[in-house]
């Protein structure tokens, strides 16, 4: 850890695995298959990591960035050899469990894709506060980036640089759209910042995108109550939004929960530019795919502790 600054006070990311108290469940409607889908939410034992299991098909998928089959507009789960067994739009859902800080669980769907519910992880994180978290027995190992990783498509990119004691996020974007127009944030994701910075975030598109969207058979659950419609100047919703950089909070959200099929919390600085689901995770197939990148951080008590606690929240600057 030399030549790290001690004088940065650190929060370190849960390190003690976490499941759920209770199992608690929902329904609600895809957002591209429109279709009514029932979510449970299981407590699991150590070690299991996040399974989403398909109670109509008698499948199980491991919440992971090698079991990804789509990112075209939302982060697709599946097995190879079962190509009817998918699950999609895990990011929010898995954005709220990386976020509060939950190792293992089980969930179960009887239907395709998750429940979009408002367009944001805020319906998730409250059934997760409903069911509660307890701690379990074994410390959670911890992926620490050793270099840099860098995946790019035109101006996009994402990367992960080293960085051992937290998980340091920075998302910027630019959109023609002035409504958006260009936002950045940064934040250092703890449980906290999770819930006050970014689970509220909601999707949005363009106006013009969903006519198409409809014409190919997606979005076909999506209305004004689970994305922010973006219009030029305009956000077509009544109530407009809710914060005036809700949209690369919710880019931040995306990536939370894209990055989180990594399989375990990241050690590392994450810098995304104009990045979504495709990047994010080619960008976890890159940091994986040699394994000089990486290494796992086995047990907490090999970290400093720092006596501080929270740094205040970088913030934010907002480029619109
Ligand atoms: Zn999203």
């Amino acid at each position: 850890m030399d030549g790290l600054p001690q004088t940065i006070p650190l929060q370190l990311a849960p390190t003690i695995q976490r499941t759920l108290k209770s199992a608690i469940g929902c329904v609600g409607v895809g957002l591209h298959s429109g279709q009514r889908v029932q979510v449970q939410l299981l407590p699991a034992p150590v070690g299991t990591g996040i399974v989403f299991r398909r109670t109509d098909l008698g499948v199980d998928i491991q919440a992971r960035f090698d079991h990804v089959i789509e990112t075209r507009l939302c982060t697709v789960l599946g097995l190879p050899d079962r190509p009817d067994a998918r699950v999609g739009t895990v990011e929010h859902l898995m954005a709220a469990l990386a976020g509060a800080g939950v190792s293992n669980a089980i969930v179960e769907l009887d239907g395709p894709e998750v429940p979009i519910h408002d367009g944001s992880a805020a319906s998730a994180l409250f059934l997760i506060d409903c069911a509660g978290i307890v701690e379990q027995t074994e410390f959670a190992p911890a992926i620490e980036v050793l270099r840099p990783v860098r995946v790019e498509n035109g101006e996009a990119f994402a990367e992960l640089r080293p960085f051992p004691l937290a998980f340091d996020m920075a998302m910027s974007i630019a959109f023609d759209a002035a409504a958006i127009g260009r936002q950045a944030l940064t934040l250092r994701l703890t449980p906290e910042s999770f819930r006050a910075e970014l689970a509220r975030a909601r999707t949005f598109t363009l106006a013009s995108e969903v006519s198409q969207m409809r014409a190919a058979g997606l979005a076909l659950g999506g209305s004004l109550d689970n994305a922010v419609v973006v219009d030029g100047a305009k956000v077509l919703n009544p109530a407009g939004l809710r914060m005036s950089d809700e949209f690369v909070r919710h880019k931040l959200l995306d990536a939370v929960g894209d990055l989180a099929l990594a399989g375990a919390p990241l050690r590392a600085r994450f810098v995304g530019h104009r990045t979504g689901h495709t990047l994010n995770n080619r960008l976890l197939c890159a940091l994986f795919a040699d394994e000089a990148n990486w290494r796992l951080q086995p047990a907490v008590e090999a970290l400093p502790r720092p006596a501080a606690t929270v740094r205040p929240r970088e913030r934010v600057k907002a480029v619109a």
